[in-house]
């Protein structure tokens, strides 16, 4: 195993376009990375020049402080799957994993017993002599990632390898990701376009926007504080609540004039940049739905009428309609909506994020500075069938 480490790493492809734009990360020995962030941004890209499958236009990248940039793929000790699989079609699956210990000139019965351990951790010890056309998708995937892991590489690079398969295979395969990680403690760095596969299965995330890393962090602390608008957006389901505006002080008093709503701020919540444009989030489980006209103290309070109510099983998801915008709020299975009903829309300052409208940067408040309060989890368990 082996930690990597990447610094200013830049990639221009021939045609101008800059894929990835000065990039730095350090990868913990053994850690599970995940790459996050949609179509284009430049995830692929970073894993291939990991890999040495693309050269990368500038920058560094060192395996235990060893430089790579000059290895070939096959002297870097590292292992990729794609989303493809890429089995060799002619051969049995016992020899397409197989294939890379015969490269390297391994033993036969040391090949032997290898594969046919790898087949078991893996489940596919029947199939050994079947072809790759003969297997389901599923299967298919569990040979290439025996096929790479066999080889006990130092690095094991996996892009979108879940992508092909369906919702429900994806998530037990997500499981038997996790569980090979944890049996052979190697480092994984692990594509993906998927934030609930990212933050199921990363212990750090790192979410890129073009070419660009926007945050780098463990899965709760990208949940609750978003460095950037962008971040925000993108994890979470369903998405923040945004509502653009400007925080004013009135005679002392601090109030949020939103698109449509306008929301009393305690000094403790008062984002920086007064007078500016800001945008507010809240996700939709932190926004409180109540029949009574009372809020809360120091809250933000929204009168409103519900919309659309969306029965998913174990939670309910409610639009809200005020005069002149929406919210969505997040309710458990338990709660009892009524469409049409008036109710009152409760903003906790704690819950509430702030962004700069420019540049999407998150902005702190008083109560965020404090620290830890801030990061307590905003998550809740639900325990309903
Ligand atoms: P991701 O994996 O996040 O979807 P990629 O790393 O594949 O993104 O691509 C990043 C950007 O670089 C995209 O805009 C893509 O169109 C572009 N790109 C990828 N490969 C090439 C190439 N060979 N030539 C030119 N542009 C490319
Ligand atoms: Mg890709």
């Amino acid at each position: 195993m082996s930690g990597v480490s990447i610094r200013q790493l830049r990639k221009v492809y021939p045609n101008g376009h800059v894929a990835i734009d000065s990039l730095d990360l350090d990868i913990g020995n053994g850690e599970f990375l995940v790459l996050l962030g949609p179509s284009g941004c430049g995830k692929s890209t970073t894993l291939f020049t990991i890999a040495g499958l693309e050269e990368p236009t500038a920058g560094q990248i060192q395996f235990d402080g060893e430089p790579v940039e000059h290895l070939p793929p096959h002297m870097r000790d590292v292992a990729v799957v794609f989303q493809s699989y890429a089995l060799y079609p002619h051969m049995t699956v016992y020899d397409n994993m197989a294939f890379g210990l015969k490269m390297r000139k391994t033993p036969k019965p040391e090949i032997d017993r290898r594969v046919k351990e790898m087949a078991e951790t893996l489940g596919i010890s029947d199939y050994l002599k079947r072809k790759p056309r003969q297997l389901s998708g599923g299967q298919r995937q569990r040979v290439a990632l025996g096929r790479a892991l066999v080889r006990r590489p130092k690095v094991f690079l996996l892009d979108e390898p879940l992508s092909n398969l369906d919702a429900k295979l994806r998530m037990q395969m997500r499981l038997e990701i996790k569980k090979l990680h944890t049996t052979f403690g190697i480092t994984f760095v692990y594509v993906t376009h998927d934030q609930v596969e990212a933050m199921s299965l990363g212990d750090r995330i790192v979410v890129m926007d073009k070419g660009r890393i926007q945050q780098l962090g463990a899965a709760r602390d990208l949940y609750t504080r978003p460095a950037t608008r962008f971040v925000g957006a993108f994890i979470g389901s369903p998405s923040m609540n945004f509502v653009h505006g400007r925080v004013r002080n009135e005679n002392g008093r601090y109030v949020f004039y939103g698109e449509g709503c306008r929301v009393y701020l305690k000094n403790a919540f008062v984002p920086k940049g007064l007078g500016a444009d800001v945008v507010m989030a809240v996700r939709p489980e932190d926004v409180r739905l109540s029949a009574d006209r009372h809020g809360e103290d120091g809250a933000g309070v929204l009168r409103g009428a519900i919309d659309i109510i969306e029965d998913l099983g174990p939670e309910k998801h409610i639009v809200v309609r005020l005069d002149e915008r929406t919210f969505l709020v997040r309710a458990d299975s338990g709660s009892t909506p009524v469409s049409g009903a008036p109710v009152t829309l409760t903003l906790p300052g704690q819950k509430l994020h702030w962004f700069c409208a420019d540049d999407g940067a998150r902005l702190s408040t008083p109560f965020d500075e404090r620290g830890d309060a801030a990061m307590k989890p905003v998550l809740q368990a639900t325990n309903q069938a």
